[in-house]
């Protein structure tokens, strides 16, 4: 799932129990990898410094590394600000903001696997996320971006129900 899908999850989870702080960032960054079960469409990461899938290389500050800060700064940054304006309700900013970074955390974890693989909790993880992850894609990126859409209205539609 792009970081917008999981932090909008993280967000809702947070806001539908904002007495449990604990509980719900817990729940927050186990949903992302109920998430990943979802078949859905990823966007491409083109520099092989942080990709995971390549793992371990050198950072090179290289136009590749430019265009993944842009886009994953930029799906962070949406993922933050929807997550916020849909879900926060507990008068507490910083409770939306974790629940939305728990949500997220994961597939940043998965960078810094690649650079300490052989780190206990690192590769266990590592090996939940990939053996969880929908091993089935849809690679074609207007209808995947739409498709992710779709599922992010309908998180919000149903966590609207229950929440407030
Ligand atoms: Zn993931």
């Amino acid at each position: 799932m792009i970081l917008v899908t999981h932090a909008v999850v993280g967000a809702a989870i947070v806001a539908a129990m904002p007495n449990h702080p604990v509980l719900g960032i817990t729940l927050a960054f186990a949903s992302h990898f109920a998430m990943d079960t979802i078949p859905h469409w990823d966007y491409k990461i083109y520099s092989d410094s942080i990709n995971p899938k390549v793992g371990g290389k050198k950072i090179s500050l290289n136009k590749y590394l430019a265009l993944d800060a842009v886009r994953i700064g930029g799906d962070v940054a949406l993922g933050f600000l929807l997550g916020y304006l849909f879900f926060f309700n507990s008068g507490k900013p910083w409770l939306c903001f974790a629940g939305e970074l728990a949500a997220m955390i994961p597939d940043f974890l998965q960078v810094v696997y690649t650079r300490f693989p052989t780190f206990p909790p690192l590769a266990q993880l590592q090996r939940f996320h990939k053996w969880i992850h929908a091993k089935k894609r849809l690679y074609e990126p207007v209808s995947g971006a739409l498709y992710q859409v779709a599922i992010i209205a309908a998180v919000i539609f149903i966590a609207k129900k229950f929440i407030n």
